[in-house]
């Protein structure tokens, strides 16, 4: 059978961003689509397995799915049936298991307190810093808690996953996590907050099964660009990349990841445990504790790594990086066939949900233009 070369979209990338464009392009807007990953996979950084214990385990490290739209838990929801999963997060300070985000629960810990709310909103009165103007990843945090819970929290867990200090990077880093006064110690309080009943794989394969996708894994765009032909390119891998690095290249944090299993039911209290001051892993994740699954003797865990020089997954919100990834934008409005979307190609450090968002924003323009041109 004659391999077929004709698409009117070639979608690069079979991440959140790749998935939901090509399921749109081809079940609502009749297109032909070729999809493809350089992985040998598809999923992009959520892909998910089963491994050898059994064990549903991410890939690339944990993956929470939390929204707060109805639009796009809706849309997700045709391709998968959910589990109700609320993330709890634990910090390991001064020796002592915490939780994080720092609430009434935190504070008393640490400092062998007994406040109520009231009690505590007062004593973040009396150790946060008055900082006129916010900008930083550390103003952030000092302004609300003071030093000594940013120094036990946030400074060293900052510095070891990005490879820089707090103060060098931008505010919205450490506003992903809020101060509580209350005992709600849940990492996310979105509406929704589900995980893929079967995995984000299987809900992957179901957003690609239709007969107008065609799936082409451990397959580069270096590979196809000249032999298949498309009329448009969705691309969602880093944008530098693209430009041949002609504005110089965009820094993305990476991780390496140690994936282990262990002869124990359960390891930890909770699925995820964060390190900031112990250990160069930032955190560990045990995943029976997302999944829910019983009946299996052993647990699965990943440990995270930050490094430079791997695979990109995090752009690096610094002013500086900002300014470069302006030019490539700008650049590429130029190229009205090319679309760039997701988290590498449009370097912002997006939730899963943001990124589902952002590609219907994207589809929605696409199907606007297809109408004007009829
Ligand atoms: P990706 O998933 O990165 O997909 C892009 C794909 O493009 C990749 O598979 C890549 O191989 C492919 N590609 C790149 N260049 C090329 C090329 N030249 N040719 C072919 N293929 C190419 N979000 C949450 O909402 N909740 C969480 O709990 C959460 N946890 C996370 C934990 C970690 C460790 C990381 C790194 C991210 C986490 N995220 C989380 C964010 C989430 O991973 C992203 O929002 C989402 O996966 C981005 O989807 P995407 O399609 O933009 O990119
Ligand atoms: N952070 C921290 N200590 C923590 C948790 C988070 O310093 O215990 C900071 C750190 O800079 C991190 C950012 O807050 O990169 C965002 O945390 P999140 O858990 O959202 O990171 P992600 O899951 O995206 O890696």
């Amino acid at each position: 059978m004659a391999i077929q070369k004709d698409f009117d979209y070639l979608i690069v990338g079979a991440g959140f961003a790749g998935c939901v464009l090509a399921e749109r392009l081809a079940n609502v807007s009749n297109k032909k689509v070729l999809i493809i990953d350089k992985r040998n996979h598809i999923g992009g950084n959520a892909y998910d397995c089963y491994d050898e214990a059994g064990i549903l385990v991410h890939k690339y490290g944990p993956h929470i799915f939390h929204t707060n739209s109805a639009k796009i838990f809706n849309y997700l929801s045709q391709f998968t049936q959910w589990r109700f999963y609320e993330h709890r997060v634990l910090s390991q300070v001064d020796g002592k298991l915490v939780p994080i985000p720092i609430n009434l629960t935190t504070v008393n810990k640490v400092y062998n307190l007994q406040l109520d709310a009231v009690g505590l909103t007062r004593f973040f009165d009396s150790v946060k810093e008055e900082i006129s103007c916010i900008r930083s990843a550390e103003d952030v945090v000092i302004s609300q808690v003071g030093r000594d819970l940013y120094e036990k929290f946030f400074r060293n867990y900052t510095r070891k996953q990005w490879g820089c200090d707090p103060s060098e990077l931008d505010k919205s880093v450490t506003s992903r996590i809020p101060t509580r006064t209350n005992t709600d110690d849940r990492y996310f309080t979105d509406e929704y907050q589900f995980m893929p009943l079967h995995g984000y794989t299987r809900m992957f394969k179901q957003m690609l099964a239709h007969p107008n996708i065609h799936i082409a894994v451990s397959t580069s765009y270096q590979d196809v660009k000249d032999v298949v032909s498309y009329k448009e390119l969705i691309y969602s891998g880093p944008i530098d990349e693209y430009f041949d690095y002609c504005y110089g290249k965009l820094p993305y944090r990476s991780l390496q990841f140690k994936h282990e299993t262990l002869d124990i039911l359960q390891l930890q209290p909770v699925a995820v445990v964060n390190y900031p001051n112990d250990h160069t892993y930032t955190r560990i994740t045990e995943y029976k504790h997302l999944t829910g699954q019983i009946g299996i003797n052993k647990t699965s865990l990943t440990y995270e790594f930050p490094c430079w020089g791997g695979d990109p997954y995090y752009p690096v919100p610094r002013t500086e990086n900002k300014e470069i990834y302006l030019k490539y934008k700008a650049k590429s409005a130029s190229l009205p066939n090319v679309h760039f979307v997701g988290r590498l190609a449009t370097y912002r450090y997006y939730n899963m949900d943001q990124v589902v968002g952002q590609a219907l924003t994207l589809y929605h323009h696409i199907a606007q233009k297809q109408l004007c041109n009829l």
